[in-house]
C-alpha cells in the first residue's frame, strides 16, 4: 500500500488529511483545495508545454485561491463604521499583522499572489536549498524579524517534496516564538506530509498545510511524481 493510499478524507469542499492509518493528526492539518478552477490551473502548470510567463500567471493566480482558504483562520478584530447609511458592525486583520515567508527562490513565485490578498502582512525571507546528494535543506539567507512571538506565519513554497525545507523553515519560525504556521504548497507529496507529522508531532503548535494536490509519491532524485518539474525553473529558468 503506497502512503496516498491510506489518506482519509474528512470534508467536502476542502479536504483535510490525515496520514496514519485512518487516524486524524493531532499535530498537523492538510487542506487539499478540492475546486475546479484550482484543478483547472493546475492541470496547465503541470503540462511541460506551459512557458515560463505564463507558468508565473498561473501560479500567481492559484497561490491566491489556496490563500483564501488557508486564511480561514487568520486573527480578526471587530471594528465599527460608519457607512452613509447607518453604523455596521465588521471586523479587521487583528495586530500583530500575519507575516508572508517566500522560501527563495521558487517561493518568489507565489508572493504577488499572497500580499495582493493580504496587503498589510509583513513579509519575511528564507533563503533555503535543497543539497541535490544528500536531499537535506541548507539555509544560504535568512530577513525575517528576531522576535516573531504571536505571530501567524504563512510560509510559501511551490512543492512540498522530503518536507526537509519546509520542515526547517517552519521550525526556524517556531524559534522565533510564531504561534501557529501555515504553509501553502503547490503541490504536496505524501512523504513530505509523513515527514512533516514526524518531526512536529510532539510540538504542541497548530501546523496546517494547504495545497491544490495531493500526488503519489517521490521519485528516486527527491521529484514529485507526476508533478511539474523543477517549480525554480520554470518559474524562472534554469541557472
Ligand atoms: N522541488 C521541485 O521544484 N520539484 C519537485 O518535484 C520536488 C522538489
Amino acid at each position: 500500500m503506497c502512503l496516498s493510499d491510506q489518506i482519509v478524507i474528512k470534508t467536502k469542499t476542502a479536504r483535510c488529511l490525515g496520514v496514519s492509518q485512518g487516524i486524524p493528526l493531532s499535530s498537523m492539518e492538510t487542506l487539499v483545495v478540492d475546486h475546479p478552477l484550482v484543478a483547472h490551473k493546475l492541470t496547465a502548470l503541470r503540462d511541460a508545454g506551459t512557458d515560463s510567463p505564463t507558468f508565473r500567471r498561473l501560479a500567481d493566480e492559484l497561490v491566491t485561491l489556496l490563500a483564501y482558504e488557508a486564511t480561514r483562520d487568520v486573527r480578526i478584530t471587530d471594528v465599527t463604521v460608519q457607512t452613509p447609511v447607518a453604523t455596521a458592525h465588521g471586523v479587521r486583520l487583528a495586530k500583530p499583522y500575519p507575516l508572508v515567508v517566500p522560501i527563495l527562490r521558487a517561493g518568489l513565485g507565489m508572493l504577488d499572489g499572497m500580499t495582493r490578498l493580504l496587503p498589510t502582512a509583513e513579509v519575511g525571507f528564507l533563503g533555503m536549498i535543497r543539497n541535490e546528494s544528500t536531499l537535506q535543506a541548507e539555509t544560504y539567507a535568512t530577513r525575517l524579524p528576531d522576535d516573531l512571538s504571536g505571530r501567524q506565519c504563512y510560509v510559501v513554497d511551490p512543492m512540498l517534496a522530503t518536507g526537509g525545507t519546509l520542515a526547517a523553515a517552519v521550525q526556524f519560525l517556531f524559534d522565533r516564538g510564531a504561534v501557529d504556521v501555515t504553509a501553502i504548497c503547490l503541490l504536496a507529496a505524501p512523504e513530505g506530509l509523513a515527514y512533516m507529522d514526524k518531526v512536529f508531532a510532539n510540538s504542541g503548535k497548530p501546523i496546517r498545510v494547504v495545497t491544490a494536490a495531493l500526488d503519489e509519491r517521490l521519485n528516486e532524485s527527491g521529484y514529485i511524481v507526476p508533478g511539474l518539474g523543477d517549480a525554480g525553473d520554470r518559474l524562472y529558468g534554469v541557472v
